[in-house]
């Protein structure tokens, strides 16, 4: 951390700020312009609020050198983190593509939509049984229901479970089913939430809030891996911004720069960024050439009967062209599906 003097501090307002960051137990280093005095802060910073120096008599401001996240970043974990779910990896060469409707809605609907995401490659099943909506009137999921269903997925089609839980006393439930976690955008900086997934020592994927910064998304991928729980993986699923004609704004950006400085796997969901079904295809392709290590994609057997987020939902056969048209896309940038 850096801390710089207003011009014209006095000579006892420096002291007392070397004063300052040497009782918090750091070295100081002092320079002296002709103008401006900067105390530079020797240390592990990120304990340290910048507030607690910017507080102080004289002090212009305080800049931070170190990153706020440490086990999420790259300068502390170089290689990419691979998590491995139910025999494939997420976050290797390969690209992983989970896909499923938004929530469970029946046997009959989450067989057939299993079936036939299956049908086309996919190993990795997304519905939600606890569903976060915006209004209190709409469907809320299935609940426990529909985890003894996609329990029953798992069982006869083999397939690994995504899906969400969305509070610290439904993780034991939701983990006796699951593969992984899904901590929904609603939830991300739910650090109850974020504690007990850490906790429970499995896979996380952990969507980017839509009003998040990415490194609010990393500090969140901290606290899960703060508790000694490794296994995480980050999706981006479009942002809030002005523009209205898709849902969110998928931030394509988020990709190449999280790969930067986090060593963990990210995907892309496009179905809740762009909303309709119709831009999902491209955006995946798009998603794919940026660098992402897998996407999650919503897929309905019958958009126009869901429950929710019917609009978005691919049909079968869409996805199964979706499937072919990321494949070439796939192999330009390295990576086989
Ligand atoms: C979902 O995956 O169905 C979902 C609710 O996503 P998000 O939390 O990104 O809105
Ligand atoms: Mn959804």
């Amino acid at each position: 951390m850096i801390v710089i003097m207003k011009n014209g501090a006095s000579p006892a307002q420096i002291q007392s700020v070397v004063d300052r960051v040497e009782e918090l137990g750091f070295n100081t280093h002092l320079s002296t312009g002709k103008e401006q005095t900067i105390i530079g802060v020797i240390g592990d910073e990120r304990p340290v609020a910048e507030g607690v120096f910017r507080a102080l008599d004289g002090v212009e401001k305080v800049v931070r050198v170190l990153k706020p996240y440490k086990l999420a970043s790259r300068d502390f974990h170089p290689e990419d983190s691979v998590v491995p779910i139910n025999g494939v990896s997420i976050g290797g060469n390969r690209l992983s593509i989970m896909a499923g409707p938004c929530a469970v809605e029946s046997r009959e609907q989450i067989f057939e939509a299993a079936r036939a995401v299956r049908a086309s490659g996919v190993h990795i099943l997304r519905a939600g049984a606890f569903k976060p909506r915006t209004s209190p009137y709409s469907f809320q999921g299935l609940g426990a229901e529909g985890l003894a269903l996609l329990a029953e997925v798992k069982e006869q089609l083999g397939m690994a479970i995504v899906t969400e839980v969305m509070a610290p006393e439904q993780v034991e439930q939701v983990a006796e089913v699951a593969n992984m976690l899904q901590i929904g955008a609603r939830n991300m900086q739910n650090f109850q939430l974020l504690h007990a997934v850490g906790e429970s020592q499995m896979p996380v994927l952990l969507k980017r809030g839509m009003m998040s910064t990415m490194e609010e998304l990393l500090m969140s991928a901290e606290y899960i891996l703060s508790h000694g729980n490794g296994r995480v993986i980050l999706c981006e699923r479009g942002i809030r911004t002005f523009e209205q004609y898709t849902r969110n704004t998928l931030d394509l950006s988020a990709v190449p720069i999280l790969k930067q400085l986090t060593h963990l796997p990210v995907v892309v969901d496009p179905s809740h960024a762009a909303g309709n079904w119709e831009w999902v295809p491209r955006l995946s392709m798009a998603a794919v050439a940026a660098g992402a290590d897998g996407l999650l994609v919503e897929v309905h057997p019958h958009p126009d009967k869901a429950w929710s987020d019917g609009p978005q939902s691919l049909r079968p056969e869409r996805f199964r062209a979706l499937m072919d048209m990321i494949e070439p896309v796939a192999q330009a940038v390295g990576r086989t599906i």
